[in-house]
């Protein structure tokens, strides 16, 4: 059996010049949970060409969906960004990462950090609802250069809060925290220097970082992380992995070459 199977795309959306997402068909025997990557790809002369993508949807539902960057010279969204409706893409069959409750110590607060395409995961993570079992409170923020990259955003604020099955789980337990760097916002700033910020935890109607209630999913630009995880380790929290949980977790979106 070959590693990848073929999706059809049902849809695709384009948010700006530099990011679309598009769903799939979902092969029944391909498994996941939610925060998890794969590999997809297009048959390139002959040959899969695969990179990771975090599954925006969540591990329960019938389509697949991903949210993708499109670098204008890159090998594959060259290509994917020219998808449309009934076409093929290769879905590999193996899922994994660490953005993984399991791998987080149990805590009052779950912070989801992601900027760019890193908020893929947080997308299927918000509408787990086992998430909601283990945390109080979910904290989404969205860490963007435009408003206009500030992705899914009518979905979380408006769609999930109506949602038969979440609705009630989203509107009480999950505060959303979109923030834009580089033009004018509600919310303004880098989220390691918010992390850092009485103002930000008072506007969110949350007690400043605890190293025993808080836990946190990251998934950003290198820079990002790097920033994020000095101000966590700065105050002695400790990242989680499969054998050891800890106070937090990290899964890259991008891999700069
Ligand atoms: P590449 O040759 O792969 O990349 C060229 C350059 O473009 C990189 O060096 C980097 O500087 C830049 N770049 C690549 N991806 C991004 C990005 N997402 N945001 C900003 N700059 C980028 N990409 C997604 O679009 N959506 C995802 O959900 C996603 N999930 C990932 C999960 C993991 C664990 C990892 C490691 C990567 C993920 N990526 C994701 C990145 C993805 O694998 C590819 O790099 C991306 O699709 C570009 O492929 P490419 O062949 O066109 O260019």
């Amino acid at each position: 059996m070959s590693n990848f199977y073929q999706a059809e795309v049902l849809s695709v959306h384009h948010w700006t010049d530099r990011l679309f997402s598009f769903t799939t068909t979902r092969e029944s025997s391909f498994r996941y949970q939610s925060g998890q990557f794969a590999m997809i790809g297009l048959d390139v002369d002959g040959k899969p060409l695969m990179r990771a993508y975090s599954m925006v949807s969540p591990h329960y539902e019938e389509q697949l969906e991903f949210l993708s960057i499109k670098v204008p010279d890159g090998p594959l969204t060259s290509r994917l960004q020219n998808i449309k409706v009934g076409d093929s893409i290769l879905v590999g069959r193996k899922a994994s990462g660490t953005l993984l409750s399991q791998n987080l110590l149990p805590g009052k607060r779950l912070y989801l950090l992601g900027t760019g395409t890193g908020l893929a995961p947080f997308m299927s993570i918000i509408r787990d609802p086992d998430i909601y079992e283990k945390f109080e409170q979910v904290i989404l923020m969205h860490g963007c250069r435009q408003v206009s990259e500030l992705a899914y955003q009518q979905r979380i604020m408006d769609e999930l809060p109506k949602d038969d099955f979440l609705g009630e789980l989203i509107g009480t337990q999950l505060i959303y925290y979109p923030t834009v760097t580089r033009e004018p916002f509600e919310n303004q700033g880098r989220i390691p220097d918010l992390l850092t910020s009485d103002s930000f935890y008072e506007k969110i109607g949350a007690p400043p970082m605890s190293m025993q209630d808080d836990r946190f999913m990251l998934c950003g630009s290198p820079a990002m992380l790097k920033d994020t995880v000095q101000v966590l380790e700065t105050r002695g929290l400790t990242e989680g992995n499969m054998s050891h949980p800890g106070h937090y977790v990290i899964e890259r979106a991008f891999v700069d070459k």
